[in-house]
């Protein structure tokens, strides 16, 4: 079963789910990220400051292995 963390934005209305799975902490989100959205805990991208976040999707394109899904990028 995939391990899928998932976290919200009430004053957005979005939604990031990354799944820790999949995520191999390499932190090409850290790095693409314009509004510094993640960082990496213990080897694992989490989000930090979701209200931050002005969709532009740098973050799932970048993910070398599909770990993001964001509610905004398709
Ligand atoms: S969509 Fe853009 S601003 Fe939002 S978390 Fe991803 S890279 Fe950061």
């Amino acid at each position: 079963m995939a391990n899928i963390k998932k976290w919200t934005s009430a004053s957005l209305g979005i939604t990031i789910e990354i799944d820790h799975d999949k995520c191999t902490g390499e932190g090409e989100c850290v790095r693409v990220c314009p509004t510094s959205v993640y960082k990496i805990v213990n080897g694992k991208s989490v989000v930090e400051n979701i209200d931050n976040c002005i969709q532009c999707c740098a973050c799932v394109v970048a993910c070398p292995t599909q770990a993001i899904k964001h509610s905004s990028c398709g």
